[in-house]
């Protein structure tokens, strides 16, 4: 029989990253199962400079390599491998992957969530480049810019408010007439002068200025079906997040829209699993809280681990 893991994580992105770090120091020999998109969607983006301990900012890239090799330094098990099943109904704990299963007292969940796309050529080679999906992130790039929100929703609403901040101009491009969005906040962005509408419209293309980086966008009119380029060079797509839960469906509670719903910090519905960042976090998604609540979980998963039972010691 295959040794019982006291922890493994799912994911690495800065929340699995952080448990895996915690997880090692406390000597728990955590086994990171990273997944088919390892490091999480910082490694989407260019430079960070909204985490603390980088004045000069860093690339996500290089932020995520720093974290992992961290994890790696204190002991944690990292495999670049997919988790394709789990089972979280039984003890010990059961964790497949293609090639391999493995089984643990605790597991934390820590598989983010992805931004939705809107399936365009050319966004995902330009995000970091114009196309973003963060304006948290990534609207201080933009100082004295044109820029375009798309979306219809409460994020859409809010980056473009947000972002007026910094951009000379944010054009709000929804498809359709009406707005997703709450009452008050569609008053927030119709009050704000900065921002003009084109609504019942398409975005079709996202164009490149030869070099990589967005030079405009093609939005075609629902009704007219008239094409107008708009000159923008950021284009933030704000049209919702699927959190990355399909493998705990039917096992953990989840909320209406997926996300795993967490309690006294980060337990789940099942004693000794445990989740972290953007998969249970549908409001900060920041880097910065998605690395604390990695911590609570490690630090959840580590007292929990003090009372397991005797016949789930590792063997
Ligand atoms: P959302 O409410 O699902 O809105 C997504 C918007 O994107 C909708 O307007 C939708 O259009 C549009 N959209 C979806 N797919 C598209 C596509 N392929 N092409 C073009 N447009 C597309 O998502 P959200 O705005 O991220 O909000 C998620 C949740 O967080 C909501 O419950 C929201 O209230 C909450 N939230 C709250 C606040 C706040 O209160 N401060 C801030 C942000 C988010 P349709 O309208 O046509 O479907």
């Amino acid at each position: 029989m295959a040794d019982i893991r006291n922890v493994i994580v799912i994911g690495s992105g800065p929340a699995g990253l952080t448990a895996a770090l915690y997880t090692a120091r406390a000597n728990l020999q955590p086994l990171v199962i990273e997944g088919l998109e390892a490091g999480g969607q910082l490694m989407l983006t260019t430079e960070v400079e909204n985490f603390p301990g980088f004045r000069d900012g860093i690339l996500g890239p290089k932020l995520m390599e720093e974290m992992r090799a961290q994890a790696a330094r204190f002991g944690a098990d990292l495999v670049h491998d997919n988790v394709t099943r789990v089972d979280l109904c039984t003890q010990p704990l059961l964790v497949r992957t293609p090639d391999a299963e493995y089984r643990a007292k605790s597991v934390i969940i820590a598989t983010g969530a992805s931004a939705k796309l809107l399936g365009l050529p050319g966004e995902r080679t330009m995000m970091g480049r114009g196309v973003s999906t963060c304006a948290t992130c990534d609207g201080y790039f933009f100082r004295g810019h044109d820029i375009a929100v798309i979306g219809g929703g409460d994020s859409a609403m809010e980056e473009a408010v947000f972002l007026t901040r910094f951009a000379s101009k944010v054009t709000l491009v929804h498809r359709r007439d009406g707005l997703r969005a709450s009452k008050i906040m569609q008053d927030k962005a119709h009050a704000n002068p900065k921002i003009e509408w084109m609504l019942d419209s398409q975005v079709e293309e996202i164009m490149d200025d030869g070099k990589g980086a967005v030079k405009g966008i093609g939005v075609r009119h629902n009704r007219t079906q008239v094409r107008t380029d708009v000159p923008v060079t950021g284009v933030f797509v704000a049209i919702g997040h699927t959190p990355n839960t399909s493998l705990f469906r039917g096992q953990l509670e989840l909320d209406a829209n997926g996300y795993v719903i967490t309690h006294d910090g980060s337990k789940t519905s099942i004693a000794g699993v445990f989740a972290c960042g953007d998969v249970q976090d549908h409001i900060y998604r920041q880097a910065v809280t998605a690395a604390g609540s990695g911590c609570m979980a490690a630090l959840d998963a580590e007292r929990y681990l003090d009372h397991v039972p005797e016949h789930l010691q590792t063997v």
